[in-house]
């Protein structure tokens, strides 16, 4: 099978990045969760004295920025592992905040786009059809109703052992992060005209990867 570009957007907690693992290993393509980087940029935001609304001196952080996703999925901010760190429901609100800012989307999208330049790869995200992989052969908009996305979320974080987990407020912040996602100016979530619509809400992930699968070989037989 020749090797594409496949982006896979939608919002929160809709399964994108498990769905990407799953499929990078069956195809044998590399996943880029590009989420992470936001991630990553909210949690040195938050550590450092910066403020959450000075995109300059965020952008300027960035510059001194190393962001490292290892084949095994692991997250390095700086040389230190952050992967759990970067999971919580603080960062997860920030990333949102500051990945409204133009100036520090284009710094991660050139890293991406720079990661992603030949073909073989999986990229989740807000942006990637429209915006990062606008060339992808292969677009999947992976959504879920609030209510299914909450429950996921809220058994990920009991498995990562994150103690702070309220199903109730989970709803809330994911319902929140949809407007802001989906509001904002610059390059905000929405599904991309030739990508193809996936509601996961009702199906395992068995059944979405299946989906999905059937979507990749359709195309690549074209
Ligand atoms: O995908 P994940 O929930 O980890 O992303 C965290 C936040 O990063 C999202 O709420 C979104 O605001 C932002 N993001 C983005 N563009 C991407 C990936 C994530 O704006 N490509």
């Amino acid at each position: 099978m020749k090797k594409i570009n496949i982006a896979i957007d939608g919002p929160s907690a809709a399964g994108k990045s498990t769905i990407s693992k799953r499929l990078a290993k069956e195809l044998n393509y590399v996943h880029l969760d590009t989420g992470a980087m936001y991630r990553c940029t909210a949690l040195k935001v938050l550590q450092s004295n910066i403020s959450l609304e000075d995109e300059k001196a965020i952008c300027e952080m960035l510059k001194d920025t190393k962001i490292v996703i290892t084949p095994d999925e692991k997250v390095f901010l700086d040389g230190v592992d952050v992967s759990k760190e970067i999971r919580t429901d603080e960062v997860s609100m920030v990333a949102s905040n500051i990945s409204q800012f133009e100036n520090v989307r284009e710094d991660l999208v050139h890293r991406q786009q720079e990661m992603a330049k030949d073909k073989g790869f999986i990229m989740d995200g807000r942006d990637i059809g429209t915006v990062v992989l606008k060339d992808a052969e292969v677009k999947i908009f992976l959504t879920a109703s609030v209510e299914a996305r909450a429950l996921r979320r809220y058994n990920q974080n009991k498995n990562l052992g994150i103690l702070d987990n309220d199903l109730e407020k989970i709803k809330k912040d994911i319902a929140q992060r949809d407007y802001q996602d989906t509001h904002r100016e610059h390059s905000p979530l929405k599904q991309a005209d030739d990508a193809v619509l996936v509601d996961s809400s009702d199906l395992s992930i068995d059944e979405v990867v299946e989906t999905i699968m059937n979507i990749i070989k359709g195309k690549v037989s074209e």
